[in-house]
């Protein structure tokens, strides 16, 4: 190959041209995980037999003229959607070598277009996570810097188009394990609304949050890629049924005439001074292609970190309790009678984070305590998202910073708080159900990439898309790769 990255679009052209084949496809970016996989951790399984299978059959679409745009495209999964041919196992030791008798929707969905996987990404255990420290299989590196965390939960879908590993992965995002990971390691990564694409076959953390996603080098391939992916499951009872969508429809419209509300006032304080600098700079740019900028509020916001942490743990403990060493998942080698057995299997199974939002999530749906925690963040939940809708009405997109610093170093958030209070960017919009986006906007002096979120009303991803592609047709920060890369 004559460079080392490629954005789908490029690798699409070069397979319709007949100037690579799936397979040889293929082959190239196995080759690169089997050179670059045993520093960086971000693949969990890789089959290569299983990919050129799937490879063969792609050349075999494009020699009969039955391909489509996306047939022959490489991609990789994080391991919190389950697969036939690869083990899903949310990085938890409860799945270790778990085989889904299902694919999920959205990988069913980028198969049948065509799309060819390399395997399955690492991430934090059960998506819980914002620096994949949590990982029952290790933690994943950040391509940029090896002391820098790649962000999570999605750090292996981060580090792995980083890395050029994979042109694009899906990913998942439940409070930002989309956004903060693809701000750390210098990628595009859109979360849509939520329910648009399925949850079918993706293991549950917080089933009104979780939202499957993509991470690539711009946005142009996301929205190629969307398309596929999303669409209505009858077997997902919140699975959106909507027309189909044509999500690069925008790319070209550029932002003339847009407004662009920006809430100064809620993110102002604690942000590192070079990621406000160049968050400014990306609102300057707007404003110079004629995009009105406007100063918003959104006052309840703020609450936004423990509404989450009460409404994400309340759902995960009860998604979680289906792992009682009954049904699959891990079990205990030895016990004195069922309790017993229960017990031994998911104090052997799950990790510290994930016990610790069991435990969490158990307390604040317990008798005498449920009012008190659980219904008053469902209904700051519903202030929250009333706000936002209100927003929407005066603005066609919403800037914000991703996160209050660039990637930081392995163990700097160990203690669980620190670590949930660097989510307060990121959870309103999923509380809220929006699509939003990250995408990169500059490089820190430390060496390490800045990300600024985008976020637009529900099912106006086209738009958002649109907006993000109108900043990186004039700017080149994310065709910036790491160094020696
Ligand atoms: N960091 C958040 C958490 O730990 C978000 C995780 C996610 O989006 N999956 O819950």
């Amino acid at each position: 190959m004559e460079k080392y990255f490629y954005t789908v679009a490029e690798l699409s052209r070069a397979l319709a041209e007949k100037k690579v084949s799936a397979v040889e496809l293929a082959r190239e970016y196995l080759g690169r995980i089997e050179a670059k996989n045993s520093a960086l951790n971000c693949f969990l399984d890789v089959r290569p037999e299983e990919t050129l299978k799937q490879a063969e059959l792609a050349d075999k679409r494009i020699a009969e003229g039955t391909a489509g745009r996306l047939t022959g495209i490489p991609i990789a999964h994080k391991d919190i959607f389950v697969t036939r041919e690869w083990a899903s196992t949310a990085a938890s030791r409860m799945l270790e070598g778990y085989m889904s008798p299902f694919d999920a929707a959205v990988v069913a969905k980028l198969k049948a277009a065509g799309m060819v996987t390399l395997g399955k990404l690492n991430c934090d255990e059960f998506a819980m996570g914002s620096a994949n420290e949590n990982s029952a299989y290790g933690k994943v590196l950040n391509p940029w810097d090896a002391n820098a965390v790649p962000g999570g939960s999605s750090g292996g879908s981060s580090s792995c188009v980083a890395a050029g590993l994979a042109p694009i992965a899906t990913a998942t995002d439940t409070g930002g394990s989309i956004r903060e990971p693809a701000s750390f390691t210098g990628v595009t990564g859109v979360k849509p609304t939520y329910g648009r694409p399925s949850r079918l076959g993706m293991i549950a953390f917080a089933s009104s949050l979780d939202t499957a996603g993509l991470m690539a080098h711009t946005v142009e391939d996301i929205a190629w890629v969307l398309g596929d992916m999303v669409g209505f499951e009858p077997w997902d009872s919140t699975s959106e049924n909507l027309p189909a969508e044509d999500f690069t429809r925008d790319l070209d419209k550029g932002v003339k005439d847009m407004k662009i509300g920006v809430p100064r006032k809620w993110f102002q304080q604690g942000l590192d001074p070079e990621v406000a600098a160049s968050i400014e700079a990306v609102i300057d740019e707007y404003r110079r292609q004629g995009a009105q900028i406007v100063e918003i509020e959104l006052p309840t916001v703020e609450l936004g970190v423990p509404v989450y942490y009460v409404v994400a743990c309340a759902e995960a403990s009860s998604n979680l309790s289906r792992f009682d060493g009954v049904r699959y998942g891990h079990r205990a080698a030895e016990y004195d009678d069922i309790q017993d057995m229960i017990k031994k299997s998911r104090n052997e199974g799950f990790g510290a984070e994930p016990k610790r939002r069991i435990l969490i999530g158990t307390y604040v749906l317990s008798h005498g305590y449920y009012d008190a925690y659980y219904l008053k963040a469902q209904k700051v939940r519903r202030l929250i998202t009333e706000e936002f809708d209100r927003a929407f009405q005066n603005v066609d997109a919403i800037i914000s910073p991703v996160t209050a610093g660039t990637a930081y170093d392995f163990g700097a958030k160990s203690d669980p708080v620190s670590a949930y209070l660097g989510d307060l960017y990121t959870v309103p919009m999923s509380l809220a159900g929006l699509p939003c986006m990250s995408m990169p906007c500059g490089v820190h002096s430390n060496g390490r990439p800045i990300g600024v979120q985008l976020t637009c009303a529900r099912f106006e991803e086209a738009k958002m898309l649109g907006i993000a592609a109108a900043w990186q047709r004039a700017t080149d920060w994310h065709l910036r790769h790491p160094n020696g890369l």
